[in-house]
């Protein structure tokens, strides 16, 4: 028997006990009469002692023994005399009757300890000893007590938990897939999922009615810190439901989630149509901890000889409360972020709310005073605000002046990390127009279906119609998607041609979907959440990366396995492909 307890099982009533523990030595401490040994595994680290009463040879193989060995110790349990209030094992310590070194260890490339002295890289490459640090390992075991709470939630509704295949065809769902060549049929090439999506629509058709999987799904998009290549979906799709139908049971699980995981009751989410998202914050991903909202000056500032007003698409502003005193240097601060090509406006105009109720702005030149109040009206600003205003063309100023808000959040500590701010932006367009190829493209997918008013727009202005999706945000980050599905062939085959795909090409690429269609459909609707996304908020953490046991590096490789990586000649040709010369 290698234990008979863990490393954090041990208490003050097992005094006296003769137990038997395994795991790692996270630390050696000799001072001279006593030799302490930290030994940890998954559970804790409890105290090892040995003193002048340790049988005789245990001693030398202490010496020999460093950081990360993994050894079995046998001893008594004992009270300790200086207790350590930090850990759950600290009233006790083990004294030491015998000791098996079971793997030794050399010298590990950084502290296996919470303030590791190990860059990024280093711990990727050695992730199993990265793994072994409590902090990473209790986002996995949030992760995987996560992923329990949401089947539990989802079997108690009666999903079907099913698996879909992995190598697939292509689905046109934004991004690039993963292709993978066919050694049985040279020349022709699976695609890796970028979701089940055909998938769950087909199980609709053969009656599963509510079905659900966590699910790897591949995407091979430039990579960001809440981007992997491989990542995880709670995949969802139900029959015979409408748009609220699945709100309801997400809003459910999420609700679940909270409760069961963080102890924490959240309100019911409220409903946010895109249009206005993008109004008030300048994102189809509000982040609505804070207020801070945006507001169209375009009428109230045009037409003072400001060319650079008059001259602009749209002008819009935020306030932010208690910035009225910010310094030139900030300011200016302020203007070099928003210029910044990731954000892209060609300058800041600011007011601030002076304490005598004046205004001093960066454009007095051509507003007066009472102009000026007008602006303060618009926000209500009060004394001591400062309000910062943007224009040119209309969607990417609203999306700077929405990074600009989140920007200020930031500055003024708004963001707290401990608020969940969940909710349902609805409503979203249908389409989106590509100006580079002149065509529309699917703003969800192409199997969304538009809202039923809309649907005469796909013959008159296809570019207003919008769709019964919806997107479950919180925070600011887009935790999940989806929509009500086209069960219809006809407006299916009608929804690729919108998309420019002639019949001869929809048939090719989507027949098996329509035609299935064809044998009695059910109304459907899913959705599916970014698990890793879910993960890493409930462990207040900025990356994904963090609640993934092997995540990829920026640049898509994992550089503990070295992948991806060259292949033999042999099997190239096996495949039928060959090395560019
Ligand atoms: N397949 C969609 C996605 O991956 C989700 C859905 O519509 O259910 O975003």
């Amino acid at each position: 028997m290698y234990r008979t307890h863990t490393c954090g099982e041990l208490r003050i009533e097992d005094s006296n006990k003769e137990v038997t523990l395994s795991g790692w030595v996270q630390r050696v401490r000799d001072l001279g009469a006593m030799t302490f040994i930290d030994l940890r595994d998954r559970y804790g680290i409890t105290q090892l002692v040995i003193d002048e009463n340790t049988p005789e040879g245990l001693s030398s193989k202490i010496e020999e023994m460093g950081r990360e060995f993994v050894i079995q110790a046998k001893g008594i349990v004992r009270e300790r005399s200086s207790k350590n209030k930090n850990i759950p094992t600290g009233e006790i310590e083990i004294t030491l009757s015998g000791l098996v070194v079971l793997g030794p260890a050399i010298t590990p490339p950084f502290t296996i300890q919470d303030d590791t002295d190990g860059g990024d890289e280093l711990r990727m490459k050695y992730r199993y000893l990265d793994l072994r640090r409590q902090e990473v390992q209790q986002n996995m075991v949030l992760r995987a007590k996560m992923a329990h709470a949401t089947r539990s939630y989802l079997n108690s509704l009666d999903f079907i938990e099913t698996e879909t295949p992995v190598l697939i065809k292509s689905t046109p769902e934004g991004a690039r897939d993963f292709i993978v060549p066919s050694r049985m049929n040279p020349r022709e090439f699976y695609a890796l999922p970028q979701s089940p999506q055909v998938f769950k629509q087909l199980l609709m058709v053969a009656g599963f009615d509510k079905y659900y999987q966590i699910v790897k799904c591949f995407r091979d998009e430039d990579l960001r810190a809440d981007r992997q290549p491989e990542f995880t979906q709670i995949d969802c799709e139900m029959s015979f439901v409408e748009q609220k139908d699945v709100l309801e049971t997400f809003e459910g699980l999420t609700k679940h989630l909270f409760r069961e995981i963080k102890n924490i009751e959240v309100e019911d989410f409220p409903w946010m149509p895109y249009s206005e998202a993008i109004e008030k914050y300048g994102s189809d991903k509000p982040d609505t901890r804070f207020e801070m909202l945006i507001h169209d000056l375009t009428d109230v500032l045009k037409g003072n000889n400001f060319v650079v007003f008059d001259s602009a698409e749209y002008i819009g502003g935020l306030c932010a409360i208690g910035c009225g005193s910010y310094s030139r240097k900030q300011l200016d601060g302020l203007t070099n972020w928003v210029k910044r090509p990731q954000i892209g406006a060609k300058g800041l105009v600011y007011v601030k709310c002076n304490e005598d109720g004046t205004f001093k702005s960066s454009v007095d030149k051509f507003y007066s005073q009472d102009d000026l109040k007008k602006w303060a009206n618009v926000f209500n600003a009060q004394p001591g605000d400062l309000i910062l205003v943007l224009s040119g063309d209309k969607p990417a100023m609203q999306s700077a002046l929405g990074e600009l808000r989140l920007e200020m959040g930031n500055q003024l500590g708004l963001l707290d990390k401990n608020t969940f701010k969940p909710l349902w932006v609805v409503d979203f367009p249908l389409l989106e127009w590509d100006e580079e190829g002149q065509r529309f493209h699917a703003m969800h997918h192409p199997f969304t279906a538009p809202k039923p008013e809309d649907i005469s727009l796909l013959d008159t202005d296809p570019g207003k119609a919008r769709a019964n999706a919806y997107d479950l945000v919180i925070n600011g980050v887009e935790i999940g998607g989806g929509s009500v599905r086209i069960f219809d062939s006809g407006l299916q085959l009608k929804m690729f041609d919108l998309l420019g795909f002639t019949p001869e090409q929809a048939d090719a690429q989507f027949g098996f979907l329509m035609n299935a269609f064809k044998y009695g459909a059910p109304p459907h609707a899913g959705i599916a959440f970014g698990f890793d996304r879910l993960v890493s908020l409930f462990a207040g953490l900025d990356s994904i990366r963090d609640v993934i046991a092997f995540p990829k590096n920026n640049s898509g490789r994992d550089v503990m396995i070295d992948s991806p990586s060259e292949v033999a000649k042999e099997q190239l040709d096996e495949l039928a492909l060959q090395l560019k010369k």
